[in-house]
C-alpha cells in the first residue's frame, strides 16, 4: 500500500542534505582552520618583521659607533709619538679623557706599549700598570695586523662589569708590533640604546661576540654576561654558521632555555676589517606574540563549534519534522490510494461507470465499467459519443438533454434517469450523475461523472414499495386495531380500527403512548411481558388488559405483543394488535353469572351457594364469629304439583325465593339446593338469633299467598332444620348434613316448624 518510491525519494533527498551539511561543516572548519593559520602565520611574520627591525636598529647604531670608535683609534695610533716626553702624555692623557668624555658608547680609551704596559689613558691612575695578560693585549701581539679592527670577547673589567674591547695595533718603525691603542665600549651606553627597543614586557635583546660569549642582555639577568652562547644547535651557533646578517628563528633559546622567537643581526662592517663580529639579539617570549591569537582560536572554535550543534541539531529537527510530515503523506496516500482501490473495486464490481465529456469537442471518455453497462464493443466503436446517445431512448433524450443544459446554464446538478437499449437489446434504467467545470471565463468545457445501472435496484426497490403498500394496506384496512409501536412506548403508526376502539384520531393516539392509556392496574403485567420480549425470551405474547377510551371509560381489548429487529438483532419497534373485548367480557360474566344462578329463582344455585359458604365460612372461622345454617323444605309440595299444575309449583318456588330474600338480609346467602330444597348461610348469627328468624320465616310463609292465573290463592308451609357452628372444624357438608338432620326432623315431627341440630 504504500508507495516506495516515494519513500526512497525522499530519505535520498535528506541524506543530500546531510552530505551538503557536512561538506559546509568541513569547508567552514577548513575556512576557520586556514584563516588561523594565515593569521597565526601574519602574526608570526610581523613579529618576524618587528624584531629584525629592532635587531637592525639597534647593529647599525653600534656599527656607527664602531665606525667612530675605530676612527678615534687610528687618530690617537697616529699621534702616538707626543708619548715620549711627560709633557707630551700629559697632553695625550687630556685628549683621551676629551675623547671618552665626547664619546657615549666609549668608557676608555688606553695606549699600551708592545710590551702590555698602559702608556696613557683616560684613566690616569692605571698608567705603567701591566695589562699583557689581557685577551685584547695577546690577540693584537700574536696576530698582529695594522688593518684589522680586533673586536675582544667580552671580560670583566677592573671595575666587575663586563666590557669589549675594541683594538688596533700600533706599528714599529719597520711595521713590527709596537703596542696597541685600544677602547672600552661602555656597556651602559648600549644598555639604554637596548632598553629603547623594547616595547613589550615579555622582550629582552642581547650582544655577543663572534666567539660566543654573551656580553650584554636587557633586562639584565644574573650569571648571563660571559655565558657561551657557541653551543652546538643554538640560535647564536645556528645563525653564525648560516652566513646570513639578519635571521630570525623559534624555537628553545639556549642561554634562557625558554621558547621564543628571536631576531638576530650580525655586526660585521668589511670597511672596518673587523676580526670578530658582533650578534645583535632581539626576542619575544612565543606563547605572548600567539595570546591574542589564541584567543582567536578558542573564540572561533567556540563558535565553529556551535554552528555545527546548531546546524545538527537544525537538520536533524528538519529530518524529524519531514519523516513525521512523510509518514503523514504516505499514511495519507495510502488511505488515498486504498479508497482509490475501493472506489476500483466497487465500480468494477457494481454497475457504476466514471465518464469524462469535453464539451467543445463531443469527446467523450469512458472507463471498462461504462462500456460493459452499454454493452458497447470499446475495440468497435467509433464515435463514443454517437454510440451513447442513440443508446437513450428517443422520449429520455429530451429529459438528458434538458438536464444537461440546466446544469451547464444554470448549475442545477446533473442527475437524470433515463433508459438505454443495450446492444444485445436489453432495456437498463440508468442513473448519471456528474459535475461541469467551468473555465475562468465561465464557459462550460468539460463534465465528468457516472453512469449508474439501476435496472436491478429500481426492480428491488419498486418490490419492497410493493410489499410495503400491501402492508400498509392490510394494516389500514385491518378489522382488528394495529400500531406499531417504537421502544418508548410511542405509538408511531396506529390504523382506523384502533382508532376506533380507543376513540382518538391518529394524530392524537400518535402523541400518545401506550403507558399513556393503559389502566394503572395492568400496565406491571404488560411492561413485564414487553421486557421479556425485548431481552428476546418471548416471541410474541398476549394478554387481556384495559385501556381507558377517550371519553374516560374502560375497555377491555385483547393485546398481543410481537417485535421487528433489524439484521444486527436490535429491536426497531413492536407491533401490536389490539382487539376490543369488552363486550365479550361482559358477555363472559353474563354466562358466568347464569352459571352460577338458579334460572327460576335467581337465587344462587347449589355450586355457587357452596362457594359464597365456603368463604362465610372461613371467615368466621378466621375472626372466631358466629355462624348458623337453615335447611329449608317445601311441605307437601308434590301435593300442590299434582293439584294445581307444575307451572303453579314454579310459582310457589318462586313466592318462596321472594319472601326468602325480602325477609333475610343481604349478607345471608341463600342458596337452591335442590328441586324445593333451600340452604340460607347466617353471618354473625348465633343459634338463638337463627332460630327465631327461622320461626319467623315459617310464619312468612304460612301466612303468603300464591296467586294463581286462575281461581282462589294457595297456600303453602315449609319445615326447616336449623344448626349453628359450634367447632372450628367443621365444615360447610357437615354444617348442611347436620341442618338436613333437624329438617327431616321438622318433617317428621308434624311438619311447617322449625327444628334444631341437636
Ligand atoms: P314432604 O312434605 O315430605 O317434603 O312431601 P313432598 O311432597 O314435598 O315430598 P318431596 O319433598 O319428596 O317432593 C318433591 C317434589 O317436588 C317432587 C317434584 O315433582 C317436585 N318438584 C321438584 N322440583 C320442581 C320444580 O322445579 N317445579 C315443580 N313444579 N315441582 C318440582
Ligand atoms: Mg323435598
Ligand atoms: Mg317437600
Amino acid at each position: 500500500m504504500t508507495p516506495p518510491n516515494q519513500i526512497t525519494h525522499k530519505s535520498a533527498l535528506t541524506q543530500w542534505l546531510w552530505l551538503w551539511l557536512g561538506l559546509i561543516l568541513i569547508a567552514l572548519g577548513g575556512g576557520v582552520a586556514f584563516n588561523l593559520h594565515l593569521e597565526h602565520d601574519r602574526t608570526s611574520v610581523r613579529e618576524q618583521d618587528r624584531l629584525s627591525t629592532q635587531a637592525r636598529v639597534i647593529a647599525e647604531n653600534m656599527e656607527s659607533q664602531l665606525a667612530s670608535a675605530n676612527r678615534v683609534l687610528e687618530d690617537i695610533r697616529g699621534d702616538r709619538l707626543f708619548l715620549k716626553s711627560s709633557s707630551g702624555l700629559q697632553a695625550e692623557t687630556l685628549r683621551l679623557k676629551a675623547l671618552t668624555n665626547a664619546m657615549q658608547g666609549i668608557r676608555y680609551i688606553s695606549i699600551l706599549d708592545e710590551n702590555g704596559t698602559l702608556l696613557a689613558s683616560n684613566q690616569s691612575a692605571y698608567i705603567g700598570n701591566n695589562f699583557s695578560y689581557r685577551n685584547y693585549f695577546q690577540t693584537v701581539k700574536r696576530h698582529p695586523s695594522p688593518d684589522t679592527l680586533y673586536v675582544s670577547p667580552p671580560f670583566k673589567s677592573v671595575l666587575g662589569s663586563y666590557v669589549i674591547n675594541l683594538s688596533r695595533m700600533i706599528p714599529g718603525p719597520r711595521g713590527e708590533f709596537a703596542g696597541i691603542v685600544t677602547a672600552t665600549l661602555d656597556p651602559d651606553y648600549f644598555k639604554t640604546l637596548m632598553t629603547s627597543v623594547l616595547y613589550t614586557p615579555d622582550m629582552w635583546d642581547s650582544i655577543g661576540h663572534g666567539d660566543g660569549l654573551l656580553f650584554l642582555m636587557v633586562p639584565e639577568r644574573e650569571g648571563m654576561s660571559g655565558k657561551n652562547l657557541a653551543q652546538p644547535g643554538s640560535f647564536f651557533t645556528r645563525h653564525r654558521d648560516s652566513g646570513k646578517v639578519a635571521e630570525v628563528l623559534t624555537g628553545t633559546v639556549y642561554a634562557t632555555n625558554e621558547v621564543r622567537m628571536m631576531a638576530q643581526h650580525t655586526v660585521y662592517s668589511s670597511t672596518l676589517k673587523m676580526d670578530k663580529p658582533l650578534i645583535v639579539a632581539v626576542s619575544r617570549d612565543l606563547d605572548t606574540i600567539f595570546q591574542a591569537w589564541r584567543r582567536d582560536v578558542v573564540a572561533q572554535t567556540v563558535l565553529f563549534g556551535l554552528i555545527v550543534i546548531v546546524s545538527i541539531l537544525g537538520l536533524y529537527a528538519y529530518q524529524r519534522r519531514q519523516q513525521l510530515f512523510e509518514r503523514q503523506a504516505n499514511e495519507a496516500a495510502s488511505a488515498l490510494q486504498q479508497s482509490a482501490e475501493r472506489l476500483q473495486l466497487a465500480t468494477d464490481a457494481s454497475s457504476v461507470g466514471v465518464w469524462d465529456y469535453e464539451i467543445e469537442t463531443d469527446e467523450l471518455v469512458w472507463d471498462d465499467s461504462m462500456y460493459a453497462i452499454y454493452g458497447i464493443d470499446k475495440a468497435t466503436v467509433t464515435s463514443l459519443y454517437e454510440a451513447w446517445h442513440s443508446s437513450l431512448l428517443p422520449e429520455d433524450q429530451v429529459k438528458e438533454a434538458a438536464a444537461l443544459e440546466a446544469a451547464i446554464t444554470q448549475g442545477t446538478p446533473y442527475a437524470p434517469r433515463f433508459r438505454i437499449h443495450r446492444s444485445d437489446g436489453e432495456l437498463r434504467d440508468i442513473q448519471a450523475r456528474a459535475r461541469v467545470y467551468f473555465n475562468a471565463a465561465g464557459k462550460p468545457v468539460r463534465m465528468v461523472g457516472t453512469n449508474e445501472d439501476i435496472t436491478e435496484r429500481q426492480q428491488r426497490e419498486s418490490a419492497l414499495q410493493e410489499s410495503e403498500e400491501k402492508f400498509r394496506s392490510t394494516f389500514d384496512a385491518a378489522a382488528i386495531g394495529m400500531a406499531l409501536v417504537n421502544r418508548e412506548g410511542r405509538f408511531m403508526q396506529v390504523n382506523d380500527s384502533l382508532c376506533r376502539i380507543v376513540g382518538y384520531t391518529q394524530t392524537e393516539l400518535q402523541q400518545k403512548t401506550f403507558q399513556d392509556i393503559t389502566h394503572p392496574d395492568d400496565l406491571e403485567a404488560d411492561l413485564a411481558l414487553l421486557k421479556e420480549l425485548t431481552a428476546g425470551t418471548r416471541a410474541s405474547y398476549q394478554m387481556e388488559k384495559r385501556y381507558f377510551h377517550k371519553e374516560g371509560s374502560i375497555i377491555w381489548i385483547l393485546l398481543s405483543g410481537s417485535a421487528v429487529r433489524n439484521s444486527a438483532g436490535e429491536i426497531l419497534y413492536f407491533v401490536a394488535q389490539i382487539q376490543d373485548i369488552t363486550e365479550r367480557k361482559a358477555l363472559l360474566d353474563t354466562l358466568e353469572l347464569q352459571a352460577s344462578q338458579d334460572f327460576l329463582t335467581g337465587l344462587s344455585n347449589r355450586r355457587h351457594f357452596m362457594e359464597q359458604g365456603e368463604v362465610e365460612l372461613a371467615r368466621a372461622q378466621r375472626h372466631n364469629n358466629t355462624l348458623s345454617l337453615f335447611m329449608l323444605d317445601i311441605d307437601h309440595f308434590k301435593t300442590i304439583n299434582d293439584t294445581y299444575g307444575h307451572k303453579a309449583g314454579d310459582v310457589v318456588l318462586q313466592k318462596l325465593s321472594d319472601i326468602l330474600r325480602e325477609t333475610l338480609r343481604t349478607v345471608d346467602v341463600i342458596g337452591r339446593i335442590g328441586g324445593e330444597e333451600f340452604a340460607v348461610l347466617l353471618p354473625d348469627t348465633d343459634l338463638q338469633e337463627a332460630i327465631e328468624v327461622a320461626e319467623r320465616l315459617r310464619q312468612v310463609v304460612a301466612g303468603a299467598d300464591v296467586m294463581r292465573e286462575a281461581g282462589l290463592p294457595l297456600h303453602f308451609t315449609v319445615s326447616i332444620g336449623v344448626t349453628t357452628l359450634k367447632e372450628k372444624s367443621v365444615n360447610l357438608d357437615i354444617l348442611l348434613s347436620l341442618a338436613d338432620q333437624a329438617l327431616y326432623e321438622a318433617k317428621a315431627t308434624g311438619r311447617n316448624k322449625v327444628c334444631v341440630a341437636g
